[in-house]
């Protein structure tokens, strides 16, 4: 399967260009339909999708079965508000906190949402039962962390570009450096109220901590009275071979935040999940979202989730995963300098000097595959979680392909 270079017949691109922000760089291919594990463009090319929307597409593109529920729903309810009650919030938050082993879950859209939720929950809680001062409580958060986009969340971001031209930024925030222990411990003072972190830290390069690094600072949160907040938005429903991603260190979490995955790929559905006496710091008027919990993202959520066990996709990830790891070592490419990750969140590291990220993407795309580079040196592997081996496989040696043809751009710069 071997693609020239899109030629944009309906000027979708360009029309973009001229009317949109330009806060995207997108690659230059224009996705007209999605089934599954694939995508296709106007030309009518399909694409293996090994992005997967940063992980928004765990059970693959217009899943059928999803599908049918959004389409029954928004016939029958789809928006009211959280000023009344549905039939359909119930289920899906008891859903939640079965599979994450938490009491209560508070529904928002978008993973930054849900993080402003965790943000707010915690501090109230600092002030209200851990007896902080009121306006100290302090959260420390990991140097590369990825959070979203609002003022807040950028303003604990240690990557430069999120943050310039954006302040000023909200104080209580305390940087350390990820899968240090030692740090961690050294920041905690009697205002932390919590440790907000990822498991596995996407966006900043599917980076994976240290071995036991989440159970030590489990720990550490249990001595010194600070709750431990896993932002799961992208590790979580099984992306990483668990249903949650600190699951892999028999870690529980004070509170998970989810989000991605969790609207089936159909809508934006979040969630922030917590212990009873974290939760109990909402009371009426205090939060809330015009969107969040609506029956049409209920419905949509709580059939994710009974497809995330029903198929066991977890286990499914953990297997497809291996498998993709080990093609992608056995692969032993010179410009392959590592091959991270768990489950299907995966990162391969391109040697800057032989090319960037983007342009191994941009000739994976050439090849049919659908992927994106994050921080100038790594192509992240994160298919639906349905990836057959045979398309790891097409995907696997698609990238030998790319790799080969970006070598005229290794000779150039030489
Ligand atoms: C994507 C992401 C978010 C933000 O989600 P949005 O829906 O884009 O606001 C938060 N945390 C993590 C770990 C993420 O990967």
């Amino acid at each position: 399967m071997s693609h020239t270079t899109p030629v944009c017949a309906s000027g979708a691109i360009a029309l973009e260009d001229r009317y949109g922000a330009h806060n995207y760089h997108p690659l230059p291919v224009v996705l007209v339909r999605g089934e599954g594990v694939h995508l296709w463009d106007e030309q009518g090319r399909r694409y293996l999708d090994m992005m997967s929307a940063y992980s928004a597409v765990s059970f693959g593109h217009s899943r059928p079965e999803l599908v049918q529920v959004l389409v029954e729903q928004a016939q029958r309810l789809a928006i009211t508000s959280r000023a009344y009650h549905t039939d359909r919030l119930g289920p899906f938050l008891e859903k939640l906190c079965q599979l994450t082993g938490l009491d209560r879950a508070l529904p928002m859209n978008t993973g930054a949402e849900a993080v402003e939720t965790a943000i707010k929950a915690v501090r109230k809680w600092g002030y209200k039962v851990k007896g902080v001062a009121e306006g100290q409580a302090q959260i420390i958060v990991p140097a590369g962390n990825f959070a979203g986009r609002t003022t807040t969340i950028v303003g604990f971001s240690s990557e430069a570009q999120y943050r310039d031209g954006f302040g000023p930024f909200a104080p209580g925030f305390v940087q350390v450096p990820y899968g240090d222990i030692a740090a961690l411990e050294h920041a905690i003072t009697p205002q932390t109220v919590a440790f907000f972190v990822e498991p596995i830290q996407g966006e900043a390069g599917i980076i994976v901590p240290p071995a036991g690094y989440l159970r030590a600072a489990r720990e550490l949160c249990d001595r010194h009275r600070v709750l431990l907040v896993c932002d799961e938005v992208q590790t979580g429903l099984g992306r990483t071979g668990r249903i949650l991603a600190c699951h892999h260190e028999g870690v529980q979490p004070d509170a998970v935040t989810l989000g991605k995955a969790l609207g089936g790929g159909l809508l934006p559905v979040s969630a922030f999940v917590a212990r009873a006496d974290v939760m109990a710091q909402f009371t009426p008027g205090d939060h809330g979202s015009t969107f969040g919990g609506n029956p049409l993202s209920a419905a949509v959520g709580l059939a994710a989730l009974q497809l995330l066990e029903r198929e066991r996709l977890s286990e499914q990830a953990e297997r497809q995963g291996q498998y993709l790891r080990e093609r992608l070592l056995a692969l032993g490419h010179p410009a392959i300098t590592d091959v991270r990750g768990k489950g299907l969140l995966v990162g391969v590291e391109i040697d800057r000097r032989y090319a960037s990220a983007r342009a191994v993407c941009e000739a994976l795309m050439h090849e049919g595959v659908l992927s994106k580079d994050t921080h100038d040196t790594v192509v992240r592997l994160a298919p639906p979680l349905v990836v057959t081996a045979a398309q790891i496989d097409e995907a696997v040696e698609a990238l030998q392909r790319a790799l080969r043809s970006v070598e005229p751009e290794r000779r150039l710069a030489a």
